[in-house]
């Protein structure tokens, strides 16, 4: 019996392509992250949809991530990843990708297309940074014509792909044209006799319509939206604010709201959902509008934390960075860091709050560690250079000025002799590169803090891995008492007058910004662009009492272990039919 077929449609594939260079043999080596952790989901045995166990023959579609000429090599790639077998066992048979296809892309386009136009002028203004995005889209109009482009090749590429009846799912603001490309060319091709289904789902933020009507192709990119059966976004808020876009640049009026719905702006009643409908003009069928804030693999998360070489890693950690004395006790506090090294992570707002909680209370350059993790990301775009330039100058000068050989002499002597820590020992350990996935689930685990600042922040998975990192509310804490570090008490805040227990959950430092946040109540919320508050919230979480953590991570707990990517996945696909039923009641 065929199964139905999703048709994922994204910017990358999730596997890295490489060519032998004796054999001239193309390998596919899988990539993860997010978007295929929810994909992977909705096919699972705890799917519960609306289309019952369904199952579907998942296909990816997306650019290779590198130019391919010669069309020899296109045939090898194309043969490598049409082959179930082939793609299952570089991709994971568990992702349930069945096969992929390559949208290939030439240099030139590529650049323009990705570099310029996708992370220089969309980015940035989705995520508030108008006047750069504005800047370079009018000193660089070819920028646009290549995205134009591009979308045309994933068209062209899902055309040759479709089959009657598939579904077809669209992802992202590097796609913005592409669901109303795919329905021009649904509608000269004969052959079909179902109405394609197309569902969109953004992972940035969307801006306040304030912001996005000063882009020049702003009508286009719309139109190019609103021809899906379904427009997806993280938050209620962004959905909110492109429904008044739609409203106000294309003249889409809002036919129906569902109250009960898109009134609550606590997404922790209403995780999933989709509440508003906008009469698409052209089609005059409906576009409805969801909201789906992803989440993680959480159980995937919680297992490998408790692994033998993740908890090897911890305790190698855990001295190396003199997080613990040799009885047990605590030395140091650890508030953790983790982002690309994007403007938008907020990491300079994140140092200078850090460098102004070492300034007031001086004792803490010795008990309290930033570990920032900056993942290296677009270093060919200049803001991306200026960036890194003033995060590193940053964080020698809070290493230079507050750096004590005091306390890390005793670390000093146990670790091994070359480190690519720079900056050590002193406060901020920075890490200008990725880390393997069993030290970053042991940082994870070892963090007193998580400290994220996002300036604007689509979702923000570090917030939820974090959690799934930290000791569950069923763990018993051990009654092994630890020595409570020196740190200060804000005014508002139970300090802990009893030794520490361990292991007890750390606290989440969240920006109010990040799209997460409204989702995680048991977090310290915070504005980064106060540097103030976020001091107190510091304070505040260095200092906090055992059972107001396990209060906390309680709720942010039970969250994560609802709301996961898997539930995603099949949230947004039961919503697609219900959305393209309601369009095809309209048509
Ligand atoms: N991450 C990673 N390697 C690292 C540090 C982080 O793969 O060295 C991952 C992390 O696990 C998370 C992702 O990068 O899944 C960051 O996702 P997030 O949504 O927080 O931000 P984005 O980078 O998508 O803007």
């Amino acid at each position: 019996v065929n199964r139905p077929r999703l048709l994922i449609i994204a910017n990358r594939l999730p596997v890295t392509l490489s060519r032998s260079a004796d054999s001239g043999t193309w390998t596919a080596k899988a990539s993860s992250g997010g978007l295929v952790s929810g994909v992977s989901g909705i096919n699972s045995q705890s799917a519960k949809s609306d289309q019952g166990s369904v199952k579907y023959d998942m296909v990816w579609i997306g650019w290779p991530g590198l130019a391919v000429e010669d069309d020899a090599d296109k045939r090898a790639i194309d043969t490598l990843l049409s082959t179930p077998a082939a793609s299952s066992s570089s991709s994971s048979s568990s992702s349930g990708i069945n096969t992929m296809a390559a949208v290939y892309l030439d240099e030139d386009t590529s650049a323009k297309y990705y570099a310029g136009y996708s992370n220089s002028v969309l980015w940035p203004l989705l995520h508030y940074d108008a006047s750069s995005a504005l800047q370079l889209s009018s000193t660089h109009p070819e920028w646009w014509t290549a995205y134009v482009k591009a979308n045309e090749a994933f068209a062209e590429a899902v055309m040759r792909e479709y089959r009657d009846g598939d579904i077809v799912w669209v992802h992202d603001y590097h796609l913005l044209l592409l669901p109303s490309m795919l329905r021009e060319k649904f509608r000269q091709d004969a052959r079909m006799k179902r109405e394609m289904m197309i569902g969109f789902f953004l992972h940035t933020a969307w801006p306040s319509s304030e912001i996005f009507r000063m882009l020049p192709h702003r009508r286009e990119l719309l139109n190019g939206v609103v021809a899906a059966d379904l427009v997806s976004f993280h938050t209620y808020d962004y959905a909110r604010h492109f429904v008044s876009a739609a409203q106000r640049i294309i003249g889409v009026p809002l036919v129906h709201q569902d109250s009960q719905e898109v009134h609550s702006r606590d997404q922790s009643l209403v995780p999933c959902g989709s509440g508003m409908v906008l009469l698409e003009p052209h089609r005059t069928s409906p576009t409805t509008i969801g909201i789906h804030p992803i989440g993680i693999d959480t159980w995937k998360w919680v297992s490998e934390v408790k692994t033998e070489p993740v908890q090897q890693r911890i305790a190698q950690l855990a001295s190396f960075l003199g997080l613990r004395s040799s009885g047990g006790g605590r030395n140091r506090m650890m508030i953790l860091g983790v982002d690309r090294l994007d403007p938008i992570k907020g990491i300079p707002h994140r140092l200078a709050a850090f460098e102004s909680l070492l300034t007031k209370h001086k004792h803490m350059r010795d008990s309290v560690i930033l570990v920032q993790i900056a993942v290296p990301s677009r270093s060919d775009v200049e803001e991306y250079q200026i960036l890194e330039r003033k995060v590193a100058e940053t964080v020698g000068r809070i290493n230079g000025h507050f750096g004590s050989l005091g306390s890390a002499l005793p670390q000093l002597a146990n670790q091994p002799a070359t480190t690519t820590a720079s900056g050590y020992p002193g406060p901020v350990l920075y890490l200008h590169q990725s880390v393997d996935p069993v030290t970053l689930q042991a940082l994870y685990a070892l963090a007193d803090v998580c400290l994220i600042t996002s300036l604007r922040d689509g979702q923000n998975l570090v917030a939820l891995e974090y959690i799934a990192c930290q000791p569950q509310p069923a763990a018993t804490p051990t009654t092994k008492p630890l020595t409570k570090s020196a740190c200060l008490a804000a005014p508002d805040c139970q300090p802990e007058t009893a030794p520490l227990k361990q292991p007890v959950p750390g606290v989440l430092v969240i920006s109010e910004f990040a799209g997460s946040a409204l989702s995680l109540a048991g977090a310290i919320r915070i504005n980064p662009w106060d540097m103030q508050s976020v001091v107190g919230a510091l304070e505040c979480a260095l200092s906090m009492s055992d059972s107001d953590r396990w209060a906390r991570q309680s709720t942010l707990f039970e969250y994560i272990s609802r709301h996961t990517a898997a539930r995603w996945g099949q949230a947004f696909v039961a919503d697609l039919f219900r959305a393209y039923e309601r369009s095809r009641l309209a048509s």
